[in-house]
């Protein structure tokens, strides 16, 4: 069993929302099985490990499994007090391919709805559209968008934001859409160890006036020990780096995964991020990297400093390492082209 966390996560702003969220927030798409085999009683103790370090924000899919990511962090929610939570969910994603994506006004409500049910909850904080670069952008700006202020009207939904991997589609939404339409973007696996494209257009997104959520800090598992799932999109040049900083982490006496953290976390200009995590250990391993990273411990002794010195030096290194590769900010092609 995880021992009982020892710091509390502090809380940021989300743009304009009025929203706090915790620094570190709850990836639940893992929930859905999507990396592998997950316990159940595993994934509820995770949740309420999270929520007892301080960590309020969870997010998840319908897409996440075919929807057991929602149902399963619904029945973790119940232990917790859903004032105190800010939960987030996505409408328009509900498979790999293009033809399974619906921004519709029509699936747009009664995706919400869906979820609003597994959930087990009567509000969402947050519904974002999610991985707008696979729909019609000017279908998301005429009729998600609009379908999702309707849901606000009603009192089903906070805030809504939007979702997806090229950045230009961010610009391409934001620029159609009406001030205030969308409130909140995610983007991932733009802020992390390999990648850091994401820094370019935060003037944009800070000069439009929504948040920054920034998720897969650990680059949707490549940057762990275990490696990147068989799915994951990045071209093996990438792929092949990573497993390279894996064992230069582990040759320097260091967890990878507390490396890629302490990196990310780092990063200015975002509110929160994203990890996606299955075990309390997990959410024990997460909290304590990232409290370190914020330098929100005890006082340090003068083992301690060496530690810190030395986890700081492992991090310049990785970065070197992606650098000399010739892979650094290299992704990989998502959804249709940008009009
Ligand atoms: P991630 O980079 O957070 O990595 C998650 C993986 O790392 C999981 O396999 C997990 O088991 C593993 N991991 C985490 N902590 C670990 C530890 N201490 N030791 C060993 N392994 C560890 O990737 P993610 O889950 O894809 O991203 C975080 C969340 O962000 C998601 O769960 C999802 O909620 C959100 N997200 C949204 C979008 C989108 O909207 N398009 C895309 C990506 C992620």
């Amino acid at each position: 069993a995880a021992s009982a966390p020892t710091v509390q996560l502090p809380k940021r702003r989300l743009g304009k929302t009025g929203l706090e969220v915790s620094v570190m927030g709850f990836g639940a798409s893992p929930l859905g099985g999507s990396f592998g085999h997950v316990d159940e009683a595993a994934a509820i103790a995770a949740v309420h490990a999270a929520f007892a370090a301080g960590v309020n924000f969870f997010d998840t899919s319908p897409y996440y499994g075919a929807t057991r990511s929602e149902t399963l962090l619904g029945k973790a929610l119940q232990g917790l007090p859903r004032d105190q939570v800010v939960l987030a969910t996505k409408v328009g994603r509900y498979g790999l391919n293009v033809e399974d994506f619906d921004f519709s006004a029509a699936r747009v409500t009664a995706s919400v709805r869906e979820s609003l049910g597994r959930l087990q909850v009567e509000y969402l904080d947050l519904v974002y559209c999610h991985d707008v670069e696979f729909g019609d952008l000017d279908q998301v700006v005429n009729e998600a968008l609009p379908a999702l202020a309707a849901l606000k009207a009603e009192g089903l939904v906070r805030h809504v934001g939007i979702s997806g991997l090229p950045l230009g589609a961010f610009r391409y939404v934001l620029d159609k859409a009406p001030p205030g339409a969308v409130e909140v973007v995610l983007s991932y696996c733009h802020l992390c160890l390999n990648d850091t494209s994401l820094a370019g257009l935060l003037p944009y997104l800070e000069a439009k006036g929504v948040g920054v959520v920034a998720a897969s800090a650990l680059s949707m598992g490549m940057l762990t020990k275990a490696g990147p799932p068989e799915w994951h999109p990045a071209p093996p040049a990438l792929r092949a780096a990573a497993v390279e900083a894996a064992a230069l982490a582990e040759s320097r006496g260091q967890r990878i995964e507390a490396l890629g953290l302490r990196f990310a976390f780092r990063q200015p200009g975002v509110a929160t991020t994203l990890v996606g995590m299955t075990t309390p250990e997990m959410v024990a391993q997460n909290v304590e990297a990232v409290a370190a990273a914020l330098g929100l411990a005890a006082p340090a002794d003068d083992k301690d400093k060496a530690e810190e010195a030395a986890a700081d030096a492992a991090v310049t290194e990785l970065e070197a390492l992606f650098v000399a590769r010739g892979v650094k900010d290299v992704t990989w092609p998502s959804g249709r082209p940008l009009p």
